[in-house]
């Protein structure tokens, strides 16, 4: 218990001192409090929770934390996401519950959007929503405007989990094993295994508790979660290698991925997520690029940084993404050679007004 009030001050409400710091100016957030939340769960229903389109761990494992909670609540909980269950997640407690949004859409009390920077973003999992009447929007993405009519973003959380878990505990909601299993992938994953700048005390706090309160095996959870990739994944890397290059005097390191090879290899777009931390961890790389060709006649850009200095969220809303200070991406028309000229020029200009601290 002592663990839990390091986590979450009852007495002044998380959302009420969002609201302050909103009040207080500047505070890019908009803030719902936990109990006018925690107050739409336990009034209505039903319920659809959504998670945006290429899933990552956080999106999946909030989506199925949040809606196996409202279950034992005995509410009526869909669970979609436009790609369904990833195979490389599908080790995630109740998996079977989250699924493609059904081709007609339905009615539900309230929908639930998670992990999601634009309403966008939940691609067919919007259409499926017919009518709801409470949107809710629980978000960590910088870029996130605060869309739906009850809104938490933060964005100190490393995972949107992070904010779930917060939301259970000061609700007073169901946790069990399972609900912590998901939480606690949604954290790791997020964060990098607790490795990104976002990872603070609270996240460890939060983490030692889920795998207290779960009884988490987490040599297991990491093995599913990081030693468990299909063997094309590593040939991808293998491929991506081969197109690697450096510039900006070696600040810059990129790499793509060809339909084409794609296509040779038999990737699915869930293979390559993280294979951009090798372009990164790379001594004086700060930004790292990843282009994608996809089928539509547009790339793909994925970008991380290792200086905040360096905003690669910014970047990527001049090419109509968005995301996070230091992990970005944008979906950008054009062929991918001329893609990728537009945006390392783009990323080459802002290092150029970038100085590096004095060593
Ligand atoms: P990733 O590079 O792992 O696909 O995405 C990194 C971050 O940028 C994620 O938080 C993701 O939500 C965000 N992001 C990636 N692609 C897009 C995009 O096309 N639009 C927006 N708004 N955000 C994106
Ligand atoms: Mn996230």
């Amino acid at each position: 218990m002592e663990l839990l009030e390091l986590v979450e001050d009852r007495s002044s409400g998380y959302g009420e001192r969002l609201r302050r710091d909103k009040q207080g100016g500047g505070y890019k957030m908009t803030a719902s409090t936990f109990d006018e939340i925690g107050r739409v769960l336990r009034e209505h229903q039903h319920f659809a929770i959504l998670g945006h389109v290429r899933p990552d761990g956080d999106a999946l494992g909030s989506q199925l934390a949040l809606a196996l909670s409202l279950q034992q609540l005995g509410k009526d909980v869909r669970v979609w996401n436009e790609d369904g269950m990833l195979e490389k997640y599908s080790f995630l407690p109740r998996a079977e519950l989250l699924t493609k949004p059904p081709a007609t859409a339905i009615d539900v009390d309230v929908a639930i959007a998670l992990d999601t920077a634009i309403q966008n973003r939940l691609g067919t999992a919007l259409a499926a929503v017919g009518s709801a009447k409470i949107w809710v929007n629980i978000d960590h993405h910088s870029s996130n405007p605060g869309y739906g009519d009850l809104v938490i973003v933060d964005v100190s959380a490393p995972a949107t989990g992070e904010i779930i878990f917060r939301l259970i505990r000061n609700q007073g909601l169901p946790l069990d094993h399972d609900i912590a299993e998901n939480l606690y992938a949604a954290i790791s994953t997020d964060t990098g295994s607790f490795q990104y700048p976002k990872t603070s005390a609270r996240t460890f706090e939060i983490a030692t508790e889920l795998v207290r309160a779960g009884g988490l095996n987490v040599g297991k959870i990491s093995q599913q979660l990081y030693e468990n990739y299909p063997r094309r994944r590593l040939e991808l890397l293998r491929e991506l290698l081969r197109t690697m290059r450096f510039s900006e005097g070696g600040r810059v390191a990129s790499f793509s991925l060809t339909l084409r090879t794609a296509a040779d290899l038999g990737v699915l777009p869930e293979d390559n997520e993280g294979l951009i931390d090798h372009l990164r961890a790379v001594r004086g790389v700060i930004v790292a690029v990843f282009f994608e060709e996809l089928a539509d006649g547009k790339a793909r850009v994925s970008m991380r940084s290792k200086d905040e200095a360096v905003d690669v969220c910014a970047i990527c809303q001049k090419f109509g993404g968005g995301g996070h200070t230091l992990a970005a991406g944008a979906r950008i028309r054009g062929n991918l050679v001329e893609v990728e000229e537009r945006v390392l020029k783009e990323v080459g200009d802002k290092l150029e007004v970038y100085q590096r601290p004095s060593s």
